[in-house]
């Protein structure tokens, strides 16, 4: 069975977001531990960050993933930037050790026009000093762009020019692929044939393992259009087929796939969005794998 879940509002604080999750029926989560808009560290107290692991085996929840905040940029020309996101990524992974959360999901920024190249040694040295300098069992995870305004990550060769200059130092770096940047960017992952052949250069270039999370969105945008805003499960471009496919694909039983769409009451992921994405599964539960707790996949 895939792994269902969606984005929830950590107000009032994480556990808030457990009890959001729970009551949407998902089973994974992501939240934004801080504002996403500014540059403040979490301030999680040890007691809450233990409630919270608790909670994520208690609901049999498998796995919690943070966003990272939108103003990083590891390729920022601004010293004060660079460091920030340096910064503000280290204190998100000590933070995502503490509370059980399998990874802190981060658009890496922007070469503004320059090209990667220009800036490749900067990003890769940014996200070096972050590692060497956060827990080695928290997982950063780099997310897929549409590919607007010089945006890094928006092929998997760009992001695989990133992650073998980090993986032989480092393998606590994976992907979190989101299926509106994918198809905004021009990769055609809403038919079955273009999926698969999607899979397949991910497996050649990082193996499957380095999949750590789906985000799943329609897209408003049309293909290629390198917009990055996302719609409601079925109601854009993508459309149902795009995620039956994904949905049921054998190689993505245990990835971990949530939600960021507007929701029909445009209150974010909602029932209804996971109703539609469930409606769509035909794929067999393998009773010898049985639903448990697994914070870290
Ligand atoms: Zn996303």
């Amino acid at each position: 069975m895939p792994i269902l879940g969606g984005h929830v509002s950590a107000a009032g604080g994480a556990l808030k977001a457990i009890d959001r999750a729970v009551e949407l029926g998902f089973a994974t989560l992501q939240i934004h531990p801080t504002s996403p808009q500014a540059w403040a560290k979490p301030a999680i107290p040890d007691d809450t960050a233990a409630a919270f692991t608790a909670g994520l085996q208690k609901n049999r929840l498998n796995s919690a993933f943070f966003h990272n905040i939108y103003l990083t940029n590891f390729a920022s020309e601004n010293q004060a930037g660079w460091h920030g996101s340096i910064e503000i990524s280290k204190s998100y992974l000590q933070l995502s050790a503490r509370m059980g959360v399998s990874g802190v999901i981060t658009h890496l920024g922007s070469h503004k026009g320059a090209g990667l190249d220009a800036v490749l040694d900067r990003v890769v040295d940014g996200i070096k000093r972050m590692l060497a300098e956060a827990p080695a069992d928290a997982y950063f995870l780099i997310e897929n762009t549409a590919g607007a305004g010089g945006t890094i990550g928006r092929t998997l060769a760009e992001i695989e020019r990133i992650t073998e200059r980090i993986w032989p130092e480092y393998q606590n770096v994976g992907i979190c692929i989101d299926s509106c940047h994918a198809f905004a960017s021009g990769i055609p992952i809403h038919t079955a044939e273009g999926l698969e052949s999607f899979l397949q250069e991910f497996q050649t270039r990082f193996g499957l393992a380095a999949l750590r999370c789906l985000h799943l969105n329609d897209s408003k945008g049309d293909f290629a259009s390198n917009k990055d805003r996302h719609e409601n499960i079925g109601d854009g471009s993508l459309g149902l087929e795009a995620f039956r496919h994904i949905v049921n694909h054998p190689k993505l039983q245990t990835v971990p796939m949530v939600m960021e769409v507007p929701g029909i009451e445009n209150k974010g992921p909602d029932r209804e969005n996971l109703q539609r994405l469930q409606a769509l599964v035909t794929v067999a539960s393998d009773p010898t794998i049985p639903f448990s707790a697994t914070p870290r996949p």
